[in-house]
């Protein structure tokens, strides 16, 4: 169920750190969303092309759908034609592709780059020096369909809040460094922030956090 009491309070508390939303809905029906929108809720992100491609059709309110899920290659053209932001990029191959399918739906999609920063071996994402040379190599410029608006990232899953801070503390310090190089039609994105750690992203300087479980119940 959404919780609607605590999703008001987030926005008064993002408010004044001036930051956006994602509410994460994976594994939640398409009423849950609804109920959301019907909040005010703008931003939703999902992790599974299946799952957000069966809920994307239900749903005839405008929404801004944010992919957060490991994406395969074979699946980029399921979500090209109404994805506006795929947060998960982690490779080279899957940003050309996604440009392929952006330019045949005549769309533009904004990307984020996703940063490896934390010590688990099981999280996808670019290191930090192959960001700085992609930005400096001006190797996104190529890509006529896709808007580089940023960074996401995601701390290890830790109860050492210095750690997480940390982490979150490094990747900011990156964003700070290549945003004079971010597209200048958007506002810049630095996505970081879950339910379990958002109160530290948002004093590491997070822009955009993802919450799930705690506007949806857990999964
Ligand atoms: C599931 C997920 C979230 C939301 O996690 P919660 O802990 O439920 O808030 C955020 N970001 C990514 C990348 C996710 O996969």
């Amino acid at each position: 169920m959404f919780d609607s009491q605590f999703y008001h309070k987030l926005i008064q508390e993002l408010n004044t750190y001036n930051a956006a939303l994602v509410a994460v809905s994976k594994k939640k029906p398409v009423s849950d969303i609804l109920l959301a929108l019907d909040a005010g809720q703008q931003i939703f992100g999902e992790n599974y092309v299946q799952e957000l491609c069966a809920k994307q059709p239900e749903i005839t309110d405008s929404i801004e759908w944010h992919f957060i899920g490991h994406l395969q290659r074979n699946k980029v053209k399921n979500i090209a034609p109404f994805i506006h932001t795929v947060q998960t990029i982690d490779n080279m191959n899957l940003l050309a592709e996604l440009d392929k399918a952006a330019s045949r739906n005549n769309r533009i999609i904004n990307v984020l780059l996703q940063v490896y920063i934390a010590t688990e071996e099981t999280k996808y994402g670019f290191d930090r020096e192959e960001v700085v040379r992609l930005f400096e190599e001006d190797v996104m410029s190529s890509y006529k369909n896709i808007r580089v608006a940023g960074l996401m990232g995601m701390a290890s899953n830790t109860n050492d809040t210095t750690q997480v801070r940390n982490e979150f503390n490094g990747l900011f310090k990156l964003f700070r460094d290549i945003k004079p190089e971010l597209n200048k039609n958007i506002r810049p994105v630095l996505s970081m922030g879950m339910t379990s750690d958002y109160k530290i992203a948002l004093d590491e300087g997070s822009t955009m956090i993802r919450i799930g479980s705690a506007l949806f119940g857990s999964r």
